[in-house]
């Protein structure tokens, strides 16, 4: 079976089918065998390794990918694309498809099905209209993902992986590194793929942690966060007066209180949430739990 991921066969696929990639399910296959062999290698496969790829699109990292791991799952929502993966899949015995739309998925029970429980490693070129709600569910499920290699918008890679202080620096970006290192692996330029995408592309590495950097509460912790970024150009003071909500529940803080949290913590009352590192958002959040709840 020739490789899918090559200008010709995606064209030859396309026209056979008469399919044409669906924007609403941010369709955009990639054509760069080098690419898709970049991506694998990053996810460091072995035969042991089950993986989730979410949207196997028309197949064309699904047949490599189960060249080099011991099983696959993939999850497809465009069940319009059935007879295209019957035939590109023919040959990959170890590939099963899910024909689900992936954030309704209980992942647990995929990894119980097919992998005895063990943790999986997911990878993905990403349908950029859902990356967030898509990492954020793949993360929350701790330990259950060793590692999620994804491709992804650039400027979604930059603010992954941003340092404190820069413009990338974010809600996401904490959120992230608080369950995972993440790396910036390839950029991929939109000629790698057909239909070309408006914007250019990264593949990202998250490597799970097995224990989270800090052992606040998380409820507090991003709660803390929220309120920074939910208001960019404030000082994380006036963002925790703003609003403070945890576990939906809004929580009244003074500015006392506040002066209080950040001279303990050893911070200026003029300090913003874009410069504060995971650990220094831990300190405030830590503090204001214990105010507040004792
Ligand atoms: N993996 C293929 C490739 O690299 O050429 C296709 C990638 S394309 C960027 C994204 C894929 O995700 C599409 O096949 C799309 O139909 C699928 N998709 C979109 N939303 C989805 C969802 N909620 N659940 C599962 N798959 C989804």
């Amino acid at each position: 079976m020739a490789e899918v991921c090559t200008l010709g066969e995606t064209l030859r696929i396309l026209d056979k089918y008469g399919f044409r990639a669906r924007k609403k399910f941010g369709q955009n296959f990639l054509i760069d065998g080098n690419i898709v062999r970049g991506i694998i290698a990053a996810a460091n496969i072995t035969e042991e390794d089950c993986i989730l790829e979410i949207g196997p699109g028309i197949g064309s990292m699904t047949g490599l990918l189960s060249q080099s791991a011991g099983r696959v799952v993939a999850v497809e929502i465009d069940e319009s694309l059935r007879p295209v993966l019957a035939e590109t899949l023919a040959d990959c015995p170890n590939v099963d498809v899910i024909w689900q739309d992936v954030l309704k998925l209980d992942l647990r029970g995929l990894a119980d099905q097919y992998h005895g429980g063990k943790p999986l490693k997911a990878v993905a070129n990403l349908p950029y209209y859902i990356t967030t709600p898509i990492l954020m569910k793949l993360l929350e499920y701790q330990g259950l993902f060793e590692s999620i290699t994804v491709m992804v918008q650039k400027e979604v890679a930059d603010r992954l992986c941003a340092a404190p202080g820069t413009k990338d620096y974010g809600a996401i970006t904490l959120a992230v590194q608080y369950y995972s290192e993440p790396r910036a692996v390839l950029e991929v330029p939109p000629s790698s793929f057909i239909p070309r995408p408006g914007v250019d592309s990264s593949v990202v590495c998250l490597q799970a942690r097995p224990e989270p950097p800090v052992q606040e509460d998380p409820a507090w912790l991003f709660a803390v966060v929220r309120a920074s970024f939910n208001q960019r150009r404030k000082t994380l003071a006036n963002g925790i007066l703003n609003g403070l909500t945890v576990e939906g529940k809004r929580i009244p803080v003074t500015r006392e209180e506040v002066n209080t949290v950040l001279a303990d913590a050893e911070l200026p009352v003029s300090v913003r949430g874009e410069t504060l590192s995971l650990a220094q958002f831990a300190a405030i959040a830590g503090r204001l739990k214990a105010l507040k709840t004792a």
